[in-house]
């Protein structure tokens, strides 16, 4: 890289945000909907967590209440779509009963945590790593964390701000330091990112009509 991480970082959003504009993320209609769809993305894509969420929504299923009396049977058969949905199911109801037991059943007194940590809270729960965590921080607590997944990690280290295994949190860092601490661009850079890993920079890079050929 022939230019600071910093500058670099900030180009590549100028030229993608000039590209693409507004992604509008995050697609989901509260709180609670936003950390469902966090857990049930994990190694799915997004159309089939909307077939979850959908079901839920269906079966009036998108509260806490409903979700904790729900057994967790019930709720991988509706959560099916998203695929692993025995393995979320379980995850799913340990975070409600946390929320219920430890926060009286109301986000809003989870939400009260500051940043660092709501940030440990949610790691302690079953099936929440540093990718989900960051992704309820950032798009249903609206605090700035700054969302990592492959796609970040592919982008950055081809054209060589990290090394591939450079680990999550270094990563984070090395955005969250680089860029104005900002909820709204920290939202719409991931959106960005995932938009890029999707249409170009797939497994065998399409750097070809590419928003960051230029930086190549
Ligand atoms: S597709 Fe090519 S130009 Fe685009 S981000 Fe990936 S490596 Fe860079």
């Amino acid at each position: 890289m022939d230019r600071p991480i910093n500058l670099f970082l900030q180009s590549s959003f100028d030229s993608l945000f000039a590209q693409w504009g507004e992604q509008h993320w995050w697609p989901g209609e509260t709180r609670l909907e936003i950390m469902l769809g966090a857990i049930l993305t994990q190694n799915t894509a997004w159309k089939n967590v909307e077939r979850a969420i959908f079901t839920l929504r269906k079966n009036k299923a998108l509260n806490l209440q409903t979700l904790e009396k729900t057994s967790v049977e019930q709720l991988a058969e509706w959560i099916r779509p998203a695929g692993y949905f025995n393995q979320k199911a379980i995850y799913i109801k340990g975070m409600v009963k946390v929320i219920c037991e430890q926060f009286d059943g109301l986000l809003d007194h989870l939400f009260t945590l500051d940043t660092p940590a709501l940030r440990k809270e949610l790691l302690s729960w079953k099936g929440v790593g540093p990718e989900t965590a960051d992704s309820i921080l950032l798009y249903a607590g609206k605090r700035p964390a700054f969302v990592i997944d492959t796609y970040t990690r592919r982008f950055l280290s081809r054209h060589g701000g990290c090394s591939e295994k450079a680990s999550y949190d270094s990563l984070a860092k090395l955005f969250t330091d680089s860029l104005p601490e900002n909820v709204t661009l920290f939202n719409e850079y991931h959106a960005l990112i995932v938009r890029l890993g999707k249409e170009h920079c797939h497994t065998h890079p399409q750097c070809k009509g590419c928003p960051l050929e230029a930086f190549l």
